[in-house]
């Protein structure tokens, strides 16, 4: 089997006597999209945070392509590959579709950055957030400003955004999250072809979706892994069941 591109060591956070994530570890093959479901509550962001770098785990480590990231902040663990979108969104809603993807890219998350408008004639970086608009499907809206997006449309741009570092993982936290059914089966299609590109770490609550696209799937309860399996497997399961997907 090849070499996991993502992996983490026994994640443990606590959050007082709370145990938010309990010796999580999972991992990422090439080409695969896994995803990891469970109730509200579960832990699910808090796992993802710590894989991105938002978060420091009490302990445990996140390995990316074999390298140890667990002391690298965010912006260093996304120039290293990890690409994420996140449940809440971080878009800013005066800058145009463009000038979010570059400067977002760029690492700009701070104000200073932020008005550091010369950055977006950096043509390399510009030509890479253009093609990723397009990819999304936001190509003509890529002067409209943040905040007279639909809310379908601020995910697709999360997406460019991850996108367009050309990342060797995508981390996502639920991309679906208030699509209807047509924008949700929109992306469901395009994150099915994306895996090619760089393997998913999907957590979702849309079910069809999760069905549909995981080639694996983890069952977080509790901050724990009780399962991990393939979709026929993690639906057969009892304990799945019964924790969480009901009858
Ligand atoms: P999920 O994404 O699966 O819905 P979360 O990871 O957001 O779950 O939360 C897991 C648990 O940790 C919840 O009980 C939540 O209230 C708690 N929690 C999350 N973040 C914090 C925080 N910063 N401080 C205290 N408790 C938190
Ligand atoms: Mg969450």
């Amino acid at each position: 089997m090849s070499d996991p591109v993502l992996a983490t060591e026994s994640l443990n956070k606590s959050f007082g006597a709370l145990k938010a994530t309990d010796n999580v570890s999972i991992d990422l093959r090439p080409g695969e999209i896994h995803a990891i479901i469970g109730p509200n509550g579960a832990g699910k962001s808090t796992l993802i945070q710590q894989i991105c770098g938002g978060l420091q785990p009490d302990s445990g480590r996140v390995l990316l392509c074999g390298q140890d990231v667990s002391d690298l902040g965010t912006q260093k663990r996304a120039k290293a590959g990890m690409g994420r979108t996140f449940q809440i969104s971080e878009l800013c809603m005066e800058d145009t579709v463009l000038e979010n993807v570059v400067l977002s890219a760029m690492g700009a998350e701070n104000l200073v950055w932020r008005f550091w408008k010369p950055a977006l004639k950096r043509p390399e970086l510009l030509e890479r957030a253009e093609a990723a608009l397009e990819r999304v499907g936001l190509g003509d809206e890529r002067e409209t400003r943040c905040a007279n997006l639909s809310h379908g449309q601020r995910r697709q741009l999360e997406v460019a955004v991850a996108l367009t570092l050309s990342p060797r993982v995508f981390v996502m936290d639920e991309p679906m999250a208030g699509l209807g059914a047509g924008g949700s089966k929109r992306l469901t299609g395009f994150l099915d072809g994306l895996r090619e590109e760089a393997p998913i770490l999907l957590v979702e609550h849309d079910m069809d979706a999760v069905f549909a696209l995981a080639d694996r799937i983890s069952v977080l309860v509790y901050g724990k892994v009780i399962a991990t399996g393939t979709a026929d497997e993690i639906r057969a399961s009892r304990e799945v069941r019964d924790a969480y997907l009901g009858d």
